[in-house]
């Protein structure tokens, strides 16, 4: 099934351009689908408990409890207090990454020598502002589509990712969240395949978009 056939029955429906950011609340048993319409773009992805934003996405307790860095389709994200926030109920292109956070202004004047860029972190400090979330609040990102194989002897690198257009994947809420995602702006590495582009973001109603 695409996107586009069930575009319908969803309830929230943007195109995040390049660069771009979006912020939202989803109920429990609502999905968000995250598209890579043109391929090979990454989004950073955040996630808050509702009641509670103090409580939020823990990249370490997701892979630690799962026993796996590389989390697709049946795995679950996990919060701060260990509690699942969201399970992936879908996944077409199977290559994510937890490991390596966002891109951010520090990230860029160390390895770049240039300041000002657009990034990661203040995208998502922009998006998250008018739920009253601060950037010091906002945990690392699970990065999806982002391609970082971490090799036996422990280097890593940032690799092309391998999301062809129209990959999607599909998060199920477990409870009630505060979502943020960043369609990560990052042209200086192989991270969006050094072009920036369009990510589609869908929320289906719990039972629709399967
Ligand atoms: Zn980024």
């Amino acid at each position: 099934m695409t996107a586009d056939t069930i575009a319908g029955t969803a309830q929230h429906d943007e195109v995040l351009e390049p660069r771009g950011r979006t912020a939202f609340a989803v109920r429990a048993g609502e999905t968000v689908r995250i598209v890579d319409l043109d391929g090979q773009q990454v989004a950073d992805f955040v996630c808050f408990a509702r009641e509670d934003p103090a409580e939020k996405l823990s990249v370490h307790n997701t892979a630690l409890i799962q026993g796996t860095i590389y989390i697709s389709a049946g795995h679950r994200l996990l919060s701060d207090r260990c509690r699942a926030l969201m399970t992936i109920t879908q996944d077409t292109c199977g290559k994510h990454d937890l490991f390596a956070g966002s891109c951010s202004e520090g990230t860029n004047r160390f390895r770049y020598g240039i300041a000002d860029t657009p990034n990661c972190r203040a995208n998502l400090e922009r998006a998250l502002a008018p739920f009253g979330i601060p950037l010091r609040e906002i945990p690392y990102s699970f990065n999806v589509f982002m391609n970082v194989p971490i090799e036996p002897d422990g280097r890593i690198s940032i690799r092309e990712p391998i999301s062809k257009p129209g990959d999607y994947i599909d998060l199920r809420a477990e409870t009630d969240l505060i979502v943020g995602i960043s369609n990560c702006p990052q042209e200086r590495n192989p991270c969006n395949a050094f072009k920036p582009t369009r990510l589609r973001v869908v929320v289906y109603r719990a039972g629709e978009g399967r």
